[in-house]
């Protein structure tokens, strides 16, 4: 009896220096993994919206459907598109491209947009417009369902400069979603390119731009260059006004600053 105590005495001071080892052990662990994490800035809180289409906290909402406050002629003045019952903003032929009154630089973008459902003219006649990022680089807006065309000027497109890794387009008439992540260009006081633009792009929630660098401002004809400009420009809607197949809209435009 006398014996088996003294075993289990000698079983607990055992035990115990085991287990006072272990919580050192622990402890110079947690330190060590310390030394690599940080605690501060905090990030701020954004409370999201309901779905990730809907506008967050600390969103800029640029377009809800209501009116166009936010919004005025490329050229200056009220713009001419119109708003349709449904909250849709619809392109007005030949009223001109329309252009945010803030100026954006870096920046996540939500917006919306739908081709009309009455099909009409092909290729780059059909279901055109446009978004311009600091109003010079243009994300391409194009009825791209079963429509060929050179593909750097589809939907999703860059346009003439990268063509989308997927045609993610749904039909005419169906309303479509860009989400944007924008990294402007920088200039030295110069006015020489430090660095170029880039961007993200997901059509539909499918990715068609992959963090591209943008070339400079968007050409029709010839190569894309770079001519400085201001550290925030004003996002700019496309009215291609060429024809007869582009009275585009769109809806739930939002906008948050990097
Ligand atoms: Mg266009």
């Amino acid at each position: 009896m006398k014996r088996s105590l003294i075993l289990s005495a000698a079983l607990l001071v055992v035990t115990g220096s085991v287990q006072a080892q272990k919580k050192i052990n622990q402890d110079s662990l947690v330190k060590e993994a310390a030394k690599t994490e940080y605690w501060e800035p905090v990030p701020k809180l954004v409370t999201p919206g309901k779905t990730p289409a809907d506008a967050p906290s600390d969103a800029i909402v640029l377009y809800n459907g209501k009116d166009v406050a936010q919004w005025q002629k490329e050229k200056g003045g009220a713009p001419g598109w119109k708003i349709d019952k449904d909250g849709a903003l619809t392109v007005v032929k030949g009223s001109g491209n329309i252009a945010t009154k803030q100026g954006f630089g870096d920046c996540q973008l939500h917006i919306e947009w739908r081709s009309p459902a009455a099909i009409a003219g092909a290729s780059q006649s059909r279901g055109n417009s446009g978004i311009f990022l600091m109003g010079q680089y243009e994300l391409q807006v194009l009825d791209s369902y079963n429509n060929p065309t050179y593909v750097n000027g589809q939907a999703g497109s860059m346009y003439k400069q990268y063509a989308p890794l997927v045609n993610a387009c749904r039909k005419p008439g169906e309303w479509q979603s860009y989400d944007v992540i924008f990294t402007a260009p920088r200039f030295f006081s110069d006015g020489k390119l430090q660095s170029p633009a880039r961007i993200t792009v997901l059509h539909n929630g499918v990715l068609v731009q992959n963090n591209v660098e943008i070339k400079g401002h968007t050409e029709w004809i010839g190569q894309p260059k770079y001519s400085a400009h201001k550290d925030k420009e004003p996002l700019v809607l496309q009215d291609h006004g060429m024809d007869g197949g582009n009275p585009m809209s769109y809806r739930n435009i939002w906008i948050r600053e990097l």
